[in-house]
């Protein structure tokens, strides 16, 4: 049977429907899918050891010919032994296998074999080593097809109902009916400056390498066949980035935004301070942006407290100034009322009307935004993912501001953006992923940083506490009272059992208050508030008349009141490390010295506490997210499925960074060219086919 990459797994010889389900719930429906499904391990098996060498525990390959052989029942029910005696010029070695009765054809004596197991000492009184249920192969097949032995043997990854050893009979009868010539898609001429091999090859021998593979470079997925298949798979990923920033370049320009004395003066007026110089970086790419008559998407990335707001809010004036509306959408209805409340008091000189979106926005109220949004009379929204309801129409949006965009998807991006007809887009985030996380991520938005702090900030002092310091962290907390500064209390939420997080922050708000801290005002927060008591709350806590808030992680990102200078996070091994840098970002965000403390329970375990210590020593956001990202791998890391983290099937974003790299860069050259390269539409096509769940997002024109 011939076969090709596309030929779907259903109804090949040996995968019956249910078995094809199975494989489909894991991804893998055609020849190419199962392909892509490599090897996680080499071991090798071509150097035989005399059995004479062989020790207990030595795992080894060796190659005799039966001398003896005898299937014998046990009295157990059913159970049968095919024993073997295998000899070679050194000696010979008992062979145990369990359950396998037709070895009694297939193991013949006379016949010679190929074994690889680990020896074991015989057990119940009798001597010598024996190998038990070892791998085996009959030299007659051998001949045709040494697969699982003699050579550098690939070790996979189970799939459901198949073995190591049934895949790797499945992958070799596969590639034996593949056709020499499957058509491939990289472009001629970058195969060859980096020497690559064919796809067909480079497929087959990363699963039957040749005899003289190097063994450790298969293993750390480094091998020339290796490399080649990692950069395939990036390079069209970061193709389908070229294209569709190539596309937005292309779109007819239109006019861009002006900037006038009047504008500048206005925008200066706004501002409560001087900005950065990283801030004023930042500032003038985006404008330019806006300026420039092309749609930006533009990603503002910037540690905790750095000032991304200020940015995005006179982004937002330069909008508004020309007449046109802006959206700035934010994960947490307590961060979105925050943001709303800046804006109005940042804004108050300029006349511009700041309308708020938010499920708790109801009534008269919701029906006075939506009419303003579409009039025009509001210019500028903020609210949560309430902002992308069908209902929610502006007259004219130009500027959409995604807040915290790790906490939203690629899909909500996409959908904010299409309610302009022309939208520029700005995601911003705390999260300083590593560059090829960023690349892979966000590999089509251009990138502003800031990498400065305000002037003033000072570390935030981290340490670890116990249960048995709790009354020495209580007296430090009030202590930061006495000098007429504030303190968060935070609970974590505990995944098994939703609610113990209100519930210990009700609890412990009720403690504090009566018994702990009697004489001072404690305010309680959780997202099971209404609207008005929650704003009650954070303003009553924003104002300072409240200096203790206790609160569920829904304080985590953005909330930004600079007078606070302790955060209390209570079970705190229980957060992860990027969550509990965002936590300490909630303090640390005016000039006087802040602390954090991280309170761990008796339980705490190694890796949790590690985690800690590393949150002691290090306020640097990059290496604490760096270490988060190794420590749980970028899905985890980024959160959720929906955040845009692409399937990779074998290229790595940590370990491959280097490949990555020289991928996008021959793919945005490859973009530059392509109108005119002959290979354009078998591009697109395997483009399409490969990442086409995604390219919807992100519009390949
Ligand atoms: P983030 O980048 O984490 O969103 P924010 O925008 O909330 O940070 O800013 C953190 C704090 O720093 C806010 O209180 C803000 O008013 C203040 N801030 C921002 N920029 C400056 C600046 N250039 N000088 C002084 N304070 C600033
Ligand atoms: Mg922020």
């Amino acid at each position: 049977m011939s076969l090709e990459l596309s030929t779907p797994l259903r109804g090949l010889k040996g995968i019956g429907p249910k078995h094809a389900d199975e494989l489909a719930a894991r991804g893998l429906r055609s020849v190419e899918d199962l392909l892509f499904h490599l090897p996680f391990r080499y071991e090798d098996r071509s150097r035989f050891l005399p059995i004479a060498s062989l020790a207990p525990g030595l795992r080894a390959t060796i190659r005799g010919r039966v001398r003896t052989a005898v299937l014998r029942r046990t009295r157990a029910r059913g159970l049968t032994i095919f024993e073997a005696v295998v000899e070679d010029d050194t000696g010979s070695i008992r062979v145990l296998f369990f359950n396998q009765p037709y070895l009694r054809t297939a193991m013949p004596p006379g016949r010679e074999v190929i074994l690889h197991g680990e020896a074991t000492l015989a057990r119940s009184g009798r001597t010598g080593l024996v190998l038990q249920g070892p791998q085996f192969e009959t030299l007659s097949d051998a001949d045709q097809e040494a697969i699982h032995t003699g050579r550098v043997v690939p070790i996979y990854p189970k799939l459901p109902g198949l073995s190591s050893r049934a895949i790797r009979r499945l992958m070799h009868s596969v590639l034996q009916a593949l056709p020499g010539g499957i058509a491939d898609p990289l472009p001629a001429g970058l195969s060859s400056e980096r020497g690559f091999l064919p796809r067909r090859q480079a497929l087959s021998l990363a699963h039957f390498p040749p005899p003289d593979a190097d063994l450790q470079a298969l293993n750390e997925f480094r091998s020339p066949f290796h490399r080649r298949l990692i950069f395939e798979e990036f390079f069209f990923l970061q193709l389908g980035f070229a294209l569709s920033r190539r596309d937005r370049d292309a779109r007819p320009s239109e006019p861009g935004l002006r900037v006038d004395d009047g504008v500048r003066a206005r925008l200066r007026a706004a501002l409560p301070f001087h900005l950065t110089g990283a801030q004023r970086k930042a500032l003038k790419e985006i404008a330019g942006d806006l300026m420039s008559g092309r749609p930006m998407n533009r990603l503002l990335q910037g540690d905790v407290g750095c000032g991304k707001t200020v940015v995005a809010l006179l982004a937002t004036l330069l909008v508004v100034e020309n007449r046109h509306q802006t959206a700035f959408m934010a994960p947490t209805e307590i961060l979105a009322e925050q943001h709303h409340r800046s804006f109005l008091r940042m804004l108050q000189g300029t006349g511009h009307p700041v309308g708020l979106l938010t499920s708790g926005v109801t009534g008269a109220a919701r029906r006075q935004v939506l009419a303003g949004l579409r009039s025009g009379s509001i210019p500028i929204l903020v609210g949560t993912h309430a902002l992308l309801e069908e209902e929610v129409q502006f007259q004219s949006l130009r500027l959409a501001i995604i807040d915290e965009q790790h906490r939203f998807g690629v899909a909500q991006r996409a959908r904010l953006r299409a309610k302009g007809a022309r939208t520029d887009v700005l995601v911003m985030t705390a999260t300083p992923i590593p560059r090829s996380l960023a690349l892979t991520v966000y590999g089509d938005l251009d990138l502003s940083v800031i990498d400065e702090l305000p002037p003033g900030r000072r570390p935030v002092k981290t340490v670890v506490r116990g249960e048995e310091t709790r009354a020495a962290v209580y007296a430090f907390l009030r202590e930061q009272v006495v000098k007429g500064r504030q303190a968060y209390v935070v609970y974590p939420l505990v995944e098994e059992t939703g609610r113990d997080d209100l519930k210990a922050a009700v609890e412990m708000h009720g403690k504090l208050s009566r018994q702990v801290f009697p004489d001072l005002a404690i305010g309680l927060l959780h997202g099971r508030l209404k609207a008005e008591e929650r704003d009650a709350v954070m303003s009553g806590f924003a104002s300072g008349r409240l200096p203790i808030l206790v609160a569920t992680t829904v304080i985590e990102v953005g909330i930004d009141v600079p007078n606070a200078t302790l955060m209390l996070v209570e079970q705190a091994e229980r957060f992860g490390l990027s969550q509990l840098h965002q936590l300490r970002g909630r303090v640390g965000r005016g000039a006087d010295e802040s602390y954090c403390v991280l309170m761990a329970g008796a339980q705490t375990g190694d890796e949790a506490r590690r985690r800690l210590e590393i949150m002691a020593g290090t306020g640097d956001g990059f290496a604490i997210a760096r270490e988060d990202l190794r420590m749980r791998g970028p899905g985890e890391f980024l959160g959720t499925r929906q955040s845009g983290l692409p399937d990779l099937r074998i290229g790595d974003i940590l370990r491959d960074h280097d490949i990555l790299e020289d991928a996008r860069r021959a793919a945005f050259a490859c973009a530059a060219t392509l109108a005119a390269a002959p290979q354009r539409r078998d591009l697109v096509r395997h483009l399409e086919g490969r990442w086409a769940g995604r390219l919807g997002l992100i519009q390949v024109g």
